[in-house]
């Protein structure tokens, strides 16, 4: 069948269209093997639900001090399966990524500890979290010290700096696994998992910390499989699969699970308190579709980057690379570019389409940053979404897309602006 002459309808040109089906007919083989990594972790995720015996009971919702919430305590052990963990920890009261980081650090980290990034400096939100940034209630304010190995040029680990940082203070290396909004390469779990094991030679008692943030299911190994004592994570994102309104997750060794639990609630209390909220129907659900949500999202990403890389833009990955989060990033050279960009993911959204993004002073930004969403979770970016700083090289991120078909309509959209907008010419 041919969509061509809906998508015109949709106001994409025959031109961008036809470039679209040309740049997809080279890509079949890359998507049939994401479609086999989305097999293997549907698999995986299946394979944990039968074994905890998943049933109607386990989607009671429940109030007040949730105790003896059973629903709760069979979907923390549904996570803890599949990333192969003792424990887990998943809750609505994690309210984002960066709480469920700072659950994860401050529970594991005592006065007189010190905490070390390998891979330079970790994801905005958290340089306040640590105290890099000054900030009220830090790690750093309640005397944990701070030490980062700065990464090398080409983006790759400086081992000689990393075992020169590692000292008898240190107790917690924490390693994001995704670039996030900077320019130093996502890494494999197998590169995480070489870096876990050079520390654990270095110092066989600290504990590793993975910011799995974009990067769950994008492999068929998560880095608890090579050794992390704790993987991290927000529910908008991959593993809540577009489903999951709210929430964050820790998964890893007991001993560290169990004391996220106690400062998250408090001592004493732990995970036996924690009302689900009539979630848990999204969660289990979200989390089932979460290994083909994220594969969508990678053929998208692989898309942009295969046309925007044709029509001689820098793309981050290239079109060939490895994919090891749901990440893209296309350097566009101009504010216009950024502006039509994110004006052509605006309006392929099935919520907001009809508005127009534009660049305003966010709090926490040095300039002024557009961001383009319509989505059915507020903020969620395992939708289709997109944001830049209007700064140079005027560099544009997008991720997410909850089908393929949505993300290839969002690319389209973005290239037809761009077209529209006399920026790039067919
Ligand atoms: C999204 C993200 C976080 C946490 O961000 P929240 O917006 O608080 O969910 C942390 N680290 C990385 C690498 C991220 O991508």
């Amino acid at each position: 069948m041919d969509c061509s002459a809906q998508y015109q309808a949709l106001g994409i040109s025959p031109a961008v269209y036809q470039l679209g089906e040309d740049i997809l007919s080279h890509l079949k083989p890359r998507f049939e093997a994401i479609d086999q990594v989305a097999e293997y972790n549907q698999n995986k995720v299946l394979f944990a639900m039968q074994k905890n015996r998943l049933n109607a009971t386990h989607f009671a919702g429940s109030s007040g001090y949730g105790y003896n919430d059973e629903g709760r305590d069979n979907l923390e052990r549904v996570y803890a399966d599949v990333f192969h963990t003792e424990a887990a920890l998943v809750r609505p009261q994690i309210t984002c990524g960066t709480h469920a980081l700072t659950v994860a650090l401050s529970a594991n980290l005592l006065p007189g500890d010190e905490l070390l990034s390998p891979v330079g400096a970790p994801y905005d939100t958290l340089q306040e979290v640590i105290g890099i940034r000054p900030s009220p209630c830090s790690l750093a304010e309640y005397g944990v010290s701070y030490r980062q190995a700065e990464l090398k040029a080409d983006g790759t680990f400086d081992y000689d700096a990393i075992a020169a940082a590692i000292n008898e203070k240190t107790k917690l290396i924490t390693i994001q696994r995704s670039k996030g909004y900077v320019a130093r390469p996502s890494y494999s779990v197998k590169e995480i998992g070489e870096l876990i094991a050079f520390c654990k030679a270095k110092k066989p008692d600290v504990i590793c910390m993975v910011d799995n943030c974009y990067g769950e299911f994008v492999d068929t190994i998560e880095p608890s499989d090579l050794g992390a004592d704790m993987v991290v994570g927000s529910l908008i994102k991959n593993p809540g699969g577009g489903l999951a309104p709210v929430g964050g997750y820790i998964c890893g060794t007991k001993t560290c699970v169990d004391r996220c639990g106690y400062r998250l609630s408090a001592p004493g209390l732990g995970q036996e308190v924690g009302a689900n909220m009539g979630l848990l129907t999204s969660l289990y659900q979200g989390f089932f579709l979460a290994p083909t949500v994220v594969s969508g999202a990678i053929k998208g990403a692989i898309f942009a980057a295969n046309l925007y890389e044709k029509l001689g833009f820098a793309v981050v990955p290239n079109s060939t690379e490895q994919r090891n989060d749901i990440i893209q990033a296309v350097t566009l050279g101009t504010p216009e570019g950024v502006l039509a960009f994110c004006k052509g993911i605006q309006a392929a959204a099935p919520v907001d389409s009809y508005v127009t993004p534009e660049a305003w002073d966010m709090p926490g930004y040095d300039d002024p940053v557009v961001m383009a969403a319509g989505a059915f979770v507020q903020g969620s970016s395992i939708e289709l979404s997109a944001d830049g700083p209007i700064r140079a090289p005027y560099t544009v991120f997008f991720q997410g897309g909850l089908t393929w078909y949505h993300a290839k309509f969002g690319i389209l959209q973005s290239l037809q602006k761009l077209v529209d907008a006399g920026i790039v010419t067919l």
